[in-house]
Formats: C-alpha cells, sequence, structure tokens
C-alpha cells in the first residue's frame, strides 16, 4: 500500500470538524427511544410448505446463521421443492426463492436441513446444525440475474429469520464461504448483491437495523457515528468490519475524521485529490483498480468495497483504532508500539505535522498521530451519534 504525503495537513477531517451537523442531543435520544420502542418484528412472509424427507434433528443446536445458496438450475420455487422431496437425492434446505418471488419451505426451521454439507463457520464445524439454508433459483453462471423481486421476497424473508431468532448480520453467509474443503462451492454466484439484499432487509422493517445479537432480543446493532449513515450503509461497514476482524467504530471512526463527518463518497481535497470515505489518493485509487473520478460517482455504500480491499492487507493486525488509522495514513505504523515514530525533527513531513507532536520530543509517534481520530471515536459513540 502507498504511505501518504502531507497527510494531516491536508487531512479533511482536521479541516471539517469544527462544522457542528448535530441536532440538540436531548431531541435525538427521545427521537431514538421512541423508535426502539415501536420497533415490530418483521412478519412472516407466505410460504407455500412442501415437506422434504430430507431432514432430521438439530440435537438442540441454537439456530443462528442464515446460508444463502444459489440452485445451478431455472425452474420454479416448486419445480426445486418437488427436487427436494426425492429422499435419494438427500439434499434439501429450509427455504426456495425463486426468481418471481415466490417462496417455499421444504424444511421446518426447527429441523436440520441438509444444505452446506462438510462445511465450517467462525470456527464451527457442521453449519447444517445450527443454521437456515435458503436456495435461490438461479444458474449460477454470474450472468444469469437474481430478479427484482427475488432479492424483494429474500430480503422479507430473511428480516423475518433475523427477528425472530435474533441472527446478527454478520452470521449471513454464503455457501461459498462455509464450505470445506474451501473452494469446493460457487455459490450465491458472484453476481449476487448483499449490498441489494441489506436494502430489502432494511426495506422490509421499514428502514430500521438489524438485530444486534440473539442476546439483545432483537435490538439494533448501534456504531459509532451509525446516525450519520444509512442503514445499508451501517450493515455493510458491520460486515466488513467482521471480515477485517475488526471494530466497526474503529472504521468509522476512520472514515468520520476523513470525511469531517459527512461520509460523502465524493468530498475531495483540493490539494491532494484525495477523495471519499479513506481520502483516497489518485494513486492509491489506481493500486486498487479504480480512479478517483469513478470512486467520487459510487454511492457510499458502494465504495465500502474499496474500503474493505484497501485493508484487506492488513485483517488480523487491526485490534486498535490507532491501528485501523494508521493502514490509512502510514501503512508500516500498523501494529507496531505507540511509541512508533512517523516523523521525526529534520524531516519535511515533520515540519508540516510538528503540530502533532504534543510533548515536543522532535518525534510524531502513532499514538500522536492517532489521537485525533481517537477523539472521533469517542466522539461517535455519544448517544446522539450512536446508532
Ligand atoms: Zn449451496
Amino acid at each position: 500500500m502507498m504511505r501518504r504525503t502531507l497527510f494531516v495537513v491536508t487531512c479533511l477531517g482536521a479541516v471539517l470538524a469544527a462544522r457542528s451537523l448535530q441536532a440538540p442531543i436531548a431531541a435525538q435520544d427521545k427521537k431514538s427511544k421512541e423508535e426502539t420502542q415501536q420497533r415490530k418484528k418483521a412478519p412472516k412472509p407466505k410460504v407455500t410448505q412442501m415437506r422434504s424427507p430430507n431432514q432430521n434433528s438439530r440435537n438442540g443446536a441454537k439456530i443462528d446463521t442464515i446460508v444463502l445458496h444459489h440452485t445451478a438450475g431455472g425452474g420454479t420455487a416448486k419445480d426445486v421443492g418437488r427436487q427436494f422431496q426425492n429422499a435419494k437425492a438427500e439434499v434439501s434446505s429450509h427455504y426456495i426463492v425463486d426468481k418471481e418471488g415466490a417462496i417455499v419451505q421444504a424444511v421446518e426451521d426447527k429441523a436440520r436441513a441438509w444444505h452446506a454439507g462438510e462445511s465450517e463457520f467462525k470456527g464451527r464445524k457442521d453449519v447444517n446444525d445450527f443454521s437456515i439454508g435458503i436456495e435461490m433459483v438461479n444458474k449460477g453462471d454470474g450472468k444469469d440475474p437474481f430478479t427484482d423481486k427475488q432479492y424483494q421476497a429474500l430480503g422479507k424473508l430473511v428480516a423475518y429469520l433475523q427477528d425472530e431468532y435474533g441472527i446478527p448480520r454478520n452470521r449471513i453467509t454464503g455457501h461459498k464461504d462455509v464450505a470445506l474443503p474451501k473452494g469446493r462451492k460457487k455459490d450465491p454466484a458472484p453476481n449476487f448483491s448483499y449490498d441489494r439484499l441489506d436494502k430489502e432487509i432494511a426495506k422490509a422493517r421499514g428502514g430500521e437495523s438489524p438485530p444486534d445479537d440473539s442476546k439483545s432480543g432483537g435490538k439494533a446493532k448501534a456504531i459509532a457515528w451509525g446516525a450519520k449513515v444509512s442503514p445499508e450503509f451501517r450493515a455493510k461497514v458491520i460486515r466488513i468490519a467482521d471480515e477485517l476482524d475488526t471494530s466497526p467504530d474503529y472504521l468509522m471512526a476512520a472514515m468520520a475524521f476523513e470525511t469531517g463527518e459527512s461520509f460523502s463518497p465524493s468530498v475531495t481535497n483540493k490539494d491532494s485529490g484525495a477523495t471519499g470515505l479513506i481520502q483516497f489518493l489518485p494513486s492509491t485509487a489506481k493500486g486498487l483498480g479504480t480512479s478517483t473520478a469513478a470512486l467520487k460517482k459510487m454511492s457510499a455504500v458502494e465504495q465500502l468495497d474499496f474500503v474493505k480491499k484497501y485493508m484487506q492487507p492488513h485483517k488480523g493486525k487491526l485490534a486498535e483504532v490507532d491501528d485501523v488509522y494508521m493502514a490509512i495514513l502510514f501503512p508500516k505504523a500498523v501494529g507496531r508500539p505507540s511509541g512508533y515514530a512517523l516523523f521525526s525533527k529534520g524531516e519535511q513531513a515533520y515540519t508540516q505535522n510538528q503540530g502533532l507532536d504534543a510533548n515536543k520530543d522532535g518525534k510524531v509517534t502513532k499514538a500522536e498521530a492517532a489521537s485525533k481520530v481517537r477523539d472521533k471515536l469517542r466522539e461517535g459513540r455519544t448517544s446522539s451519534n450512536r446508532r
């Protein structure tokens, strides 16, 4: 990854931090309380029951995961339901969603369907034990489209299942991500859009967030600065943070700093040309296979794909907010101790950033450089900004 030069002086976060975009705290607190009280469980969409014999007991395992599949074929949900009724096939899923948005339920939720095969999710084997399997009718060639009606029906179904069983967003996964050995499965196909699914889930809930975890009884997962972004953005940041083994709060704090709390995909620094959520430099954008012009045209939710791509090499080393910020600012410092010197007296970069040298010892350390982002983390976690 490219190191950024002239970083702090050109950073929008520093320039724009003085802006106040917030409503009075008391008013926002009241609003979020009312919203929590009004939250209703998403209803179960209409399904056609077609029992499959290909099922057995979960042996007491709790449902906490959803696995998405494509059927690798055509037809209707009922056609697939009939295939699952063939005991010799030894395969099934709980639900099938076809291109017309029709849903067939082949196995009751409480029973164990046979969809994932040999598998592992977050260190736990035999995913069939604790998951709900959903098949989407699709050829799986990456070209056959998942239809609007299909996404809508899937969004309703997933919203219902999340609310019913307290399944958090980071436990909605794909067969290809759980199948063993790795690479055994390719579904759902690459043209399946999790962004679109998130949008439909939010719609099914009337714009509400998905539940946090099973313990919270369906309460929304709140993240730092969540009040500034859309439910889809929140859901995607939670998912990306999970994939990068870091906290969504850290990503949000870094993006709040970089964008002056606007979370705008097109916010641009006039001097450096740095653009968007983590102020991608033109050279950085190129290294990621895009351009600042292209990034500027994306929605914030779309641009998050490039935030993830940028952060990917640092996966597993992003345990602190300082490290998330270093990944953006000065990648060499990721995983280093807090006293690690980024710039020392005599260097041009030190002169440009000596305001950050809080203890005036002639070194700008990692901790000193990240202090403003730590402030953003604290601020983002206050009740008016957290959501
Ligand atoms: Zn599958």
